[in-house]
């Protein structure tokens, strides 16, 4: 992926400021977070390298064709959905339930033998500052996993409390759907202008400014930036660690 299509430096106090505004006019209220709604697998977890790897080795087993990009583009949606959309390019017909289950199966055995993913860099610096500044904290994700709620509490000790956990199991649809997003702002009493969305992947953004949340998108992969600002991002950082000298400002904006 060309670097160019990637921005290096945080946005500047000035953007922090007109995104902010931006916003307020396009939700016609006065942005006040409250809250900070944490997207986990490329946010918190760098877990996004295992899945790409492990789906583009299982298109190639099955002859479906897949670059590393594409996994990307696709993080957070359905296997099923992911497996339909590769098939009816390749054969021009969705895929058959056998076909699904056998596909998505050889997916989640090449998942599960990579290597455990590392939190993300910078990841415990931006939770100390939202915490710090006296905020809540919330993780809304796609995945339902038993694990994920250990994972989180051993990764991260004292900042996920089980109730404030979106999980797949919490919501009917989905991102790009609102609805997990909704789900959060149900759980902790706020209003959309009252939180903050943080998000690596389109899917994850479109749900964020759908269910009317500022949203930052967080760049962790190698898609380009537009990938994530054309779909409505109100603020782009290339990475966490970038995020965490960032944040106390926009959340003062609020304040
Ligand atoms: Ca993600």
């Amino acid at each position: 992926m060309n670097q160019e299509t990637k921005r290096a430096t945080a946005p500047s106090m000035e953007e922090v400021a007109q995104a902010v505004n931006r916003y307020e006019q396009r939700c016609g209220e006065r942005f006040a977070p409250r809250a900070v709604l944490f997207d986990m697998d490329g946010v918190l977890f760098n877990s996004m390298p295992n899945h790409a790897t492990s789906w583009v080795q299982t298109a190639q087993t099955f002859h479906l064709d897949m670059t590393p990009e594409e996994a990307y583009m696709h993080e957070g949606r359905t296997g099923a959905d992911t497996i339909n959309i590769l098939m009816q390019r390749r054969y021009g017909r969705p895929a058959t339930e056998a076909e699904i289950e056998q596909i998505y199966a050889e997916k989640c055995r090449l998942f599960n033998a990579c290597p455990t993913a590392g939190k993300m860099e910078g990841a415990d610096m931006v939770l100390a500052r939202v915490k710090a500044a006296g905020r809540t904290i919330c993780v809304v994700t796609g995945s339902g996993q038993q694990s994920l709620l250990e994972r989180l509490q051993t990764g991260y000790p004292g900042y996920f409390a089980p109730e404030r956990i979106v999980s797949s199991k919490d919501v009917k649809q989905g991102k790009p759907n609102p609805e997990p997003y909704l789900c959060a702002l149900e759980k902790t009493g706020l209003k959309p202008h009252e939180a903050i969305v943080v998000e690596n992947a389109p899917l994850g953004v479109t749900a964020g400014v759908a269910a009317g949340i500022l949203t930052i998108a967080v760049n962790t992969g190698p898609l380009p930036d537009s990938a994530l600002t054309s779909l409505g991002a109100d603020l782009l950082f290339p990475s966490m660690t970038l995020l965490a000298g960032g944040i106390d400002a926009i959340l003062s904006r609020g304040a």
